[in-house]
């Protein structure tokens, strides 16, 4: 594949191979070329050319094939049509807002009015007024692949964050445990939280789920996480008592 070949002029070389299927396409595709080649800056275009949908969306592709541009959707999504005139740029937009959802608009730079539409939708739209459909599908997979990558670093990071949510929690709770251990030992503590704190002390980097099935009979995450709770408050109940406070 090219590699140097732009979005844009692919975008054209596809327009370039749609011909007018009707004479009343073919005579607006005419008046298109004139509207945008010809110098004279104000050129009136009869009702009746445009009268009809696929007329119009005839003009449109002749105009992009002549006057558009659009980002390459890997980096940007813009596309715009550069009009010689106020009054031609604002023909332009009307012709492309009579499409459902079509939002063009206009900015002046230096000598040309320029249309342009901007956001994925409306431009995936444009691809398909003008009937770029090989285009089409190609922005339509860019879209479809910068989403599902999105998604994917969401979720990664999420996992990220998790894991490192559950190894600072789990060293925080060791460090209460060993504390306990090595101050007063377990023979002091219920039942329930000396087999907490015996799993939690083996399995680091369990979730609390995981240490609840450790335990005979299991113990559910909320159960897990109250244990877990009463020892580092008994923890900081005895650092207290020593004069050490905890914070
Ligand atoms: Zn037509």
């Amino acid at each position: 594949m090219a590699g140097n070949i732009t979005f844009s002029q692919k975008v054209k070389d596809e327009l370039g191979r749609v011909k007018p299927r009707t004479e009343h396409c073919e005579a607006a595709a005419a008046e298109a070329h004139k509207y945008f080649t010809l110098i004279k800056k104000e050129y009136t275009i009869s009702e009746e050319i445009l009268k009809q949908r696929c007329c119009r969306r005839t003009f449109l592709r002749e105009a992009f094939v002549i006057a558009g541009t659009m980002a390459d959707p890997e980096k940007s999504y813009h596309f715009e049509l550069n009009c010689p005139s106020m009054a031609k740029a604002q023909f332009i937009k009307d012709i492309i807002n009579e499409f459902e959802g079509m939002d063009a608009k206009i900015v002046r730079r230096g000598k040309s009015f320029v249309v342009y539409l901007k956001g994925s939708d409306q431009i995936v739209d444009m691809l398909g007024i003008m009937e770029a459909s090989i285009a089409y599908m190609e922005l339509e997979n860019v879209r479809i692949l910068k989403s599902v990558r999105n998604k994917l670093n969401r979720v990664v990071n999420c996992d990220a964050a998790n894991i490192a949510k559950t190894v600072s929690a789990s060293r925080r709770q060791t460090d209460d445990i060993m504390y306990i251990k090595e101050s007063a030992g377990f023979d002091d503590l219920p039942v329930s939280l000396r087999k907490i704190a015996e799993v939690r002390l083996k399995y680091p980097e369990a979730s609390l789920t995981e240490l609840g099935e450790c335990l005979d009979p299991p113990v559910g995450k909320s159960g897990v996480n109250h244990r877990l709770r009463k020892l580092s408050e008994y923890a900081a109940a005895m650092r207290n008592k020593r004069g050490e406070g905890n914070d």
